[in-house]
């Protein structure tokens, strides 16, 4: 028997001969079997594992060198190439199909020793905040199985949460790594726009998707962050330099600023309102600097957001006709075709998107929809660099409730969309966006707080989170009203 609270604990176990990565991969293996209600893995790689384990096993005690992530058991969302494995990004459309490369991300993984032990649940191509939208079944929060996960990236927040694998890679568009981790307890970090290849993923909307991590710390998210991070010719908008993450948390000289209009929102659940106040004040008590800063753009970030986001959607999706991949409902006419290949294996949500997408993007609506919507980006990219010249970090909530019931949004796609206030912001400017666990609601669901950094400062926002988290196992204690 051993235990670790992280990977470098982990790590150090198996330099001790105290642990070994066969035992390490045949404990999450036991786990996943005995979770199999929770839907979180859509497939598990056991074979290949227990002896990917093995070999790592045999390297160490060779003595030869040792990756960064030696030994660390790692979930893949259904939207990550992993070589001649299933690719199916939660749909039907693409129900038998195997990805013939690996993501870059998946290849420095590999590179340093990782082992991948299976493919994660997801909403249909990582549209969806709750995971019902997968074509493969609901995944269920771990903590309450009535709820949801939290999505796109449901299945990779459970992985971690239920201790189905150590950390997991997932895609944030527009929240799906931050508020399936707020949902579940765990820390999800969403770098900066180009900081890793995209290079593999299963594109939603290209100007906005990044890779993400699910970790139970903040450290673990950035020894990963580390190795998938940095320039890739396959992705010319992959232009970050590697993160170079020592770990630090800061305990002072930085500033923080929040929106009060955030954390004033009518739609913000009381609690969380309160309890997240609380925790503003507590900063202050501990010396922090925490100023108020006025944001009057709030009413315009989850339009922007759908408008461009489905725009580019529709353009993604055009590939998926049945003719050189995938699932197809064979016609004599090949307009009937690819029409009835759609309509068949294309789900609900992603029909709606498509349509949305192409409906803005039509003549005589480009100017009404897409152009206003760019200039609200520019106008919010031009805000948040003005912002970052005076202040080290934004905070403010994740989502506005705790993880809601199956079922309970399912029918109403604007509430559902309007969810999306508080993590699209940092996905419209590119800026790096992590959550926190920091809270229990009295409701018994976990919730966090989000922090936001300026671009490519993933070492300041690691930084001050992880600061934010040892504050608050001293100084707040969460509240019930
Ligand atoms: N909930 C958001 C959406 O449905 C976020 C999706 C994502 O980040 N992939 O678009």
């Amino acid at each position: 028997m051993f235990s670790f609270h992280s990977i470098k604990d982990y790590q150090s176990l198996l330099l001790n001969g105290k642990a070994t990565c066969a035992d390490a991969v045949s404990y999450y293996i036991k786990n996943i079997e005995q979770n199999r209600h929770l839907n979180a893995f859509l497939e598990v790689y056991k074979e290949e594992a227990l002896e990917r384990a093995a070999q790592l096993d045999a390297k160490r005690k060779a003595g030869d060198a040792l990756g960064k992530l030696h030994g660390v058991i790692i979930g893949l969302k259904d939207v990550v190439s992993y070589r001649n494995h299933k690719l199916s990004a939660g749909s039907r459309i693409l129900e038998n199909f195997q990805a013939v490369y690996n993501a870059t991300a998946v290849n420095r993984l590999l590179e340093e020793d990782a082992v991948i032990i299976g493919r994660q649940n997801c909403d249909e191509f990582a549209m969806g905040s709750s995971n019902e939208n997968s074509a493969y079944g609901n995944v269920l929060n771990a903590a309450d199985n009535a709820r949801v996960p939290g999505g796109s990236s449901g299945g990779s927040a459970v992985g971690v949460q239920a201790k189905l694998c150590m950390i997991s890679l997932g895609s944030d568009t527009g929240g799906s790594v931050r508020q399936p981790a707020d949902f579940c307890g765990v820390v999800g970090l969403k770098p900066s726009y180009g900081r890793v290849s995209r290079y593999g993923l299963i594109a939603y909307a290209s100007s906005f998707d990044q890779i993400g991590i699910f970790a139970n710390s903040v450290e673990d998210a950035g020894i990963v962050l580390e190795v998938i991070s940095g320039k890739d010719e396959f992705d010319s908008t992959a232009t970050g330099n590697a993160f170079q993450f020592h770990y630090s948390p800061v305990k002072s000289g930085f500033k923080i600023g929040y929106f009060p209009v955030t954390f004033n929102h009518p739609g913000l659940d009381p609690e969380i309102a309160a309890t997240q106040k609380k925790f503003i004040a507590s900063l202050r008590e501990e010396g922090l600097e925490v100023s108020q800063i006025e944001f009057d753009l709030l009413d315009y970030i989850v339009p922007a957001y759908y408008i461009l986001t489905t725009a580019e959607a529709s353009s993604n999706l055009a590939r998926y006709d049945g003719l050189k991949y995938g699932a197809q409902q064979p016609a004599t006419d090949l307009n009937e075709q690819i029409h009835l290949t759609r309509s068949r294996f294309f789900g609900k949500e992603v029909q709606r998107r498509i349509m949305l997408g192409t409906f803005v993007l039509s003549e005589g609506y480009y100017e009404a929809y897409i152009m206003q919507a760019q200039k609200v980006r520019r106008i919010l990219l031009e805000k948040i660099k003005k912002i970052f010249t005076e202040v080290d970090a934004i905070i403010l909530p994740v989502s506005p409730t705790t993880a809601f019931r199956i079922g309970e949004k399912s029918n109403d796609p604007i509430a559902m969309f309007l969810a999306d206030i508080y993590t699209v912001f940092a996905n419209l400017t590119g800026i790096p966006a992590i959550s926190i666990p920091l809270f229990k609601h009295s409701n018994g669901m976990p919730f966090g707080l989000q922090v936001m950094a300026s671009h490519s400062n993933e070492l300041a926002l690691l930084s001050i989170a992880e600061y934010l988290m040892e504050i608050n196992k001293t100084a707040n204690q969460p509240v019930s009203v």
